[in-house]
């Protein structure tokens, strides 16, 4: 027998079972953004390899160690996006989508990075991604970190957490970035290997580090705050003060930087003490030289992007897990003359009703075998066709949970027989 051909490490399976979870977020997501005016878009899985060096930063772990990267059959360098936002900033110039007007959007899809996979950490993985461009904010910035409250609420999640910070303009946060660089030279002995190659292109990102040997030097590093500009700093008050107005609570973190080069004053971050080490759920902020940097029009903007399997591992936790959806029908029909009657039957029912769940048993076998799986399919009615019910014109109805009486029913007033017997239900 040939070798069974494993998954790639790292990227799963969204099994059926699951995806009550996910239909729910993405349902949820949609409906929420639609509420403050964001509008879908969808941009490709595979973009320039360039694109991501220059949005997301030479010397990023997702540049320097994540990325799937290859050459296709043109000779172009291509890579499987590694996030969400470097693409949308893309999509912006290259359709003219600002050009000084504001622009709200969002998109939701697999993202790829090679890291080590473990529980809520995966080579394959989902975001929602939502995107404000041309606003200045803090308005807009509160209103980001309001879809993702609003989000929490609709989807019954608590456990989370939201920290904020602001990198300041690039130029305070080079400041900051000169004198972490002393810090930690100061220090180089007590660095890991990873923070240590952080040290010549990325030290914010050392801040970052999950190395816990790492963390009391890191407590005693000097901090941004002492660095931010007057105006960073007034951005962050105000945004503060419309999270207090609006009722969202926050917890000020200096050490708070992101993996991307592209952020600047604002950063957030929502974290959670349920999923273990993976804590972040959701992250962003504002990215105010992105779209210049990349050969539009400067435009500021901010985003977040929210981890799909971390919020469905959330959602799995809570006590309000939506149902899987069962058929509501399900149809049994024995014998060669019932089987050919039933597809039809089941189509006029469907015509009927668009929305109807109606399950065909098909394969047939006797009664007995198809009445077992109509009660495991979980439907509430089986209509049932054997010899019988065929030569009389007609068909059985039989409640298959919570009891009741089977009745028999014309096969043309059938679908408003269900239609009824489900409304009363
Ligand atoms: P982390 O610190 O956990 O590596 P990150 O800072 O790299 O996260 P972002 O690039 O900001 O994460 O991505 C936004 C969100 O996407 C994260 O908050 C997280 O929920 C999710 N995420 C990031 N990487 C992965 C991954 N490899 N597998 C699953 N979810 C991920
Ligand atoms: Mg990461």
């Amino acid at each position: 027998m040939d070798r069974i051909i494993q998954p790639v490490r790292g990227m799963g399976d969204i099994l059926p079972e699951q995806m009550a979870c996910w239909r729910r977020l993405e349902d949820t997501a949609r409906e929420v953004l639609a509420a403050y005016g964001y509008a879908e878009l969808r941009v490709p899985v595979v973009e320039s390899t360039e694109l991501f060096k220059r949005s997301i930063g030479e010397f990023t772990d997702i540049v320097e160690k994540e990325m799937y990267t290859f050459t296709d059959k043109s000779g172009d360098s291509l890579t499987l996006r590694p996030e969400a936002t470097a693409g949308i900033a893309r999509a912006v110039i290259s359709n003219g989508l600002t050009r000084g007007a504001k622009l709200r959007v969002w998109c939701m899809g697999p993202m790829f990075r090679h890291e080590r996979p473990q529980k809520g950490r995966y080579r394959q993985f989902h975001q929602i991604d939502v995107e404000a461009l041309g606003f200045t904010g803090p308005d807009v910035d509160a209103e980001m970190i309001l879809i993702t409250a609003r989000l929490w609420k609709r989807l019954g999640i608590d456990r989370v957490r939201l920290q904020l910070n602001s990198l300041g303009t690039p130029a305070a946060r080079n400041a900051y970035r000169q004198r972490l660089v002393e810090y930690f030279r100061d220090h180089e002995a007590a660095l890991d290997e990873d923070s240590r190659r952080r040290l010549g292109g990325n030290p914010l990102r050392i801040l970052d580090s999950k190395n816990p040997d790492m963390r009391a030097l890191i407590d005693a590093a000097p901090l941004i705050t002492e660095y931010l500009d007057e105006e960073s700093r007034l951005h962050l008050d105000t945004l503060c003060a419309y999270l207090r107005e609006t009722g969202v609570e926050f917890h000020l973190n200096p050490r708070l930087v992101r993996g991307l080069d592209y952020y600047t004053r604002t950063v957030f971050e929502w974290t959670t003490d349920a999923l273990g080490s993976q804590d972040a759920v959701c992250s962003g902020g504002r990215y105010d030289g992105l779209i210049a940097q990349l050969g539009g029009e400067p435009t500021p903007a901010i985003g977040w992007a929210m981890g799909q399997e971390r919020v469905v591992a959330l959602m799995a936790q809570s006590e309000s897990q939506p149902p899987v959806e069962a058929p509501q029908v399900c149809l049994v029909m024995v014998g060669e003359r019932a089987q050919a009657a039933g597809l039809k039957l089941a189509e006029a029912l469907r015509d009927a009703q668009p929305d109807l769940r109606v399950l065909a048993n098909l394969g047939g076998g006797n009664f007995k075998a198809q009445f077992r799986r109509a009660d495991r399919s979980g439907a509430q009615l089986a209509v049932v066709l054997g010899d019988n019910e065929m030569e009389r014109g007609v068909a059985a109805i039989k409640p298959l949970q919570g009891g009741g009486e089977q009745t028999e029913c014309g096969l043309v007033e059938l679908p408003a027989r269900i239609e009824q017997l489900l409304q009363t239900r």
